[in-house]
């Protein structure tokens, strides 16, 4: 239904209460006209039948008259009087008969009547009798017939006269009555009509109350981010305003929901990214490759959580690709040839459902599955990322990767230019053994580690035997080659973790000891002396005959500094030169004695 056609049913019992309310008055009104018309012809009647009266009266008095006087004027009313009768009477009859009261046209004919008879038997006896005699015609007033005619004349008229006034009475009653009556139905139905109407607007204002109510409803409650749809309404302007509003709702509605995804994949990314910030912090703070290695192994399972993989690094040679780190139930794989891996042959990332045309790589058989990342930082491949994602790659998870392989290429640069560099300020260009800064650096730390735990630590002070000669000989050249050559040696004596071989300056190089007490020292650098000893090294083609070393040994048995290590060795060192080089001595506190099996020094003539 519409609104407009509703609100006019509304008025339907307010248009009832006026018609019936102007029906109701105007037949009072009628009702009250037609007492007024009743009224008016009652007096009209009663005027009627005086003027008869008076008619009969102005006869019989004219008539009298004469008879005294024998005068003819007195004839005169007389004579008007009796023209004017019938035709009063006439009238008179008409209104009795438009009464309906036989009663009383049966008076006014009897009135007729007892007139007619005066008039012929005794006003026109009298006047012929009078015209003879007086007292003829007094003989015949005397008679009383003409005054008992005249009586029953006035008996009729008081009789007709009564009749007429009690219907009048009647009538003017029945009209009070149909008055009250018309009162009383107009109050009655009035009143019920009123009370219809008012029900009527009470029942339509409270039915489009609820009805907008609905909407109105509904609007609060989207107002406070609850979504409902208006249900169904009658009113079809109600309807379309229902419509609008649960098309503009539902529309809000996807407007929350799309903000609140795109603010939980804010959430998600602005995480990633923290995360992203936090592991590249760690790799800045890794001093390591390996450390570097075992941050991405912590950090990669919570960025990509249900993922496994390994990170792939070029090793030195360039040739392999090692194994850094892997996470996730990732078994340990094996050192692989970069030449197998298409992604890094192609110089770019493959995704699981592009590998179709793709030929396995890294020689495992699950490379389906696999996406490969290739580590590259300012055009040089670093390494490779190789992972398994839980579900689909869809573009968040390959935003997610995209970042992260960027992120991993940067800190494993990093950390491999800071490797070289770290490498460059420690190693003796020369030999590839640790400078000075780094043996005294790695002495100090010894020194305290020994203390502290308590351990034995032992000090190597190697020297090349005349080695100037070699210089002033065969060239700095061959020099070199020498010092490169004990060097080697030197590195390959540092078996254990924390042995470290350095060349501190010129011809004279160091071993470092830890947990190596002094006899096992003095054994192990007997050994070295004898192995170098029992060389015979070329150069350019030529021999350069025998090199020896003499040793200084000098171990942390007793307490000590770094500094006073260092002098105890070197003072064994001079000992061993001065007692002929070739052998090695362990520093006595006073005169170093000479190590067993120590040749006495012999330096080898060039060739
Ligand atoms: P000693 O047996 O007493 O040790 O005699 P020596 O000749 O070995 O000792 P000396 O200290 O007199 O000579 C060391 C020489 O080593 C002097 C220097 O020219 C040479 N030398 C120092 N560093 C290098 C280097 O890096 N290369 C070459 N070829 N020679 C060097
Ligand atoms: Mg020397
Ligand atoms: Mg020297």
């Amino acid at each position: 239904m519409k609104l407009r056609p509703f609100l006019l049913l509304l008025q339907v019992p307010f248009v009832a209460l006026l018609l019936t309310s102007g029906v109701l008055l105007n037949h009072a009104l009628s009702a009250n006209t037609h007492a007024d018309q009743y009224t008016q012809q009652a007096q009209q009647e009663l005027e009627a039948l005086e003027t008869m009266l008076k008619l009969v009266l102005d006869m019989e008095t004219g008539l009298r008259g004469y008879v005294i006087t024998g005068n003819q004027d007195f004839l005169e009313p007389y004579t008007s009087a009796r023209a004017q009768l019938p035709r009063t009477l006439d009238d008179l009859e008409t209104v009795a008969q438009a009464s309906g009261s036989a009663e009383r046209l049966e008076h006014t004919q009897n009135m007729r009547r007892l007139m007619t008879t005066w008039q012929s038997q005794v006003a026109e006896r009298e006047i012929a009798a009078r015209q003879r005699s007086k007292d003829e015609a007094e003989a015949i007033v005397a008679s009383g017939e003409g005054r008992r005619l005249i009586d029953a004349v006035r008996a009729e008229k008081m009789s007709y006269e009564r009749l007429a006034r009690s219907a009048l009475t009647a009538r003017r009653a029945e009209a009070a009555a149909q008055w009250q009556q018309l009162q009383r139905a107009l109050l009655l139905v009035g009143l019920t009509l009123l009370l219809v109407a008012a029900s009527a607007a009470w029942w339509g204002a409270g039915w489009l109350a609820r009805q907008f109510g609905a909407v109105a409803l509904a609007a609060q409650r989207l107002a406070q981010g609850e979504w409902v749809t208006v249900p169904a309404v009658q009113l079809s302007e109600q309807r379309a305003l229902a419509r609008a509003f649960n098309s503009m709702g539902a529309q809000l509605s996807e407007a929350q929901e799309q903000a609140r995804a795109r603010t939980a994949e804010l959430e998600v990314q602005g995480t990633l990214l923290r995360q992203l910030g936090q592991l590249s912090d760690l790799l800045l703070a890794a001093r390591s490759l390996d450390e570097g290695g075992e941050i991405v192994a912590r950090a990669l399972p919570e960025l990509l959580p249900g993922s496994s993989g390994t990170l792939f690094v070029y090793a030195a040679s360039r040739n392999l690709l090692q194994p850094l780190a892997h996470w996730g139930g990732e078994a340990a794989q094996q050192a692989r040839s970069p030449h197998d891996c298409w992604a890094l042959r192609r110089g770019e990332a493959l995704w699981p459902g592009e590998r179709t045309l793709v030929p396995p790589c890294l020689g495992t058989g699950a490379q389906a599955a696999y996406t490969c990342l290739p580590l590259t930082a300012h055009g040089e491949a670093l390494g490779l990322l190789q992972m398994t994602l839980p579900g689909e790659a869809d573009a968040h998870s390959r935003r997610i990767v995209g970042s992260l392989s960027r992120q991993l290429s940067l800190s494993l640069d990093a950390l491999r230019l800071q490797g070289e560099l770290r490498q460059q300020s420690i190693r003796d260009a020369l030999t590839g053994l640790y400078n000075r800064r780094y043996y005294e650096d790695h002495l100090a730390a010894s020194v305290a580690r020994a203390l502290s735990s308590g351990e034995p630590l032992s000090l190597l002070a190697l020297d090349v035997d005349h080695f100037k000669r070699f210089n002033d000989t065969f060239g700095h050249d061959a020099g070199d080659a020498v010092l490169v050559r004990v060097g080697a040696a030197l590195r390959e004596a540092a078996q254990r973790t924390g042995e470290a071989a350095c060349r501190p300056g010129g011809e004279e190089f160091a071993l470092l000891l830890p947990g190596v007490d002094a006899a096992e020292a003095l054994r192990r650098a007997d050994a070295l002396r004898a192995e170098v000893a029992s060389w015979t090294l070329k150069h350019a083609g030529l021999s350069l005959g025998r090199v020896t070393i003499s040793v200084g040994v000098a171990s942390l048995e007793q307490g000590g500094t770094p500094a006073s290590l260092a002098r105890q060795a070197d003072e064994a060192l001079y000992a061993a030169k001065r007692a002929g080089r070739n052998r090695v001595l362990a520093w006595s506190g006073e005169l170093p004695a000479p190590a067993p099996g120590s040749e006495p020094a012999q330096p080898s003539s060039p060739a």
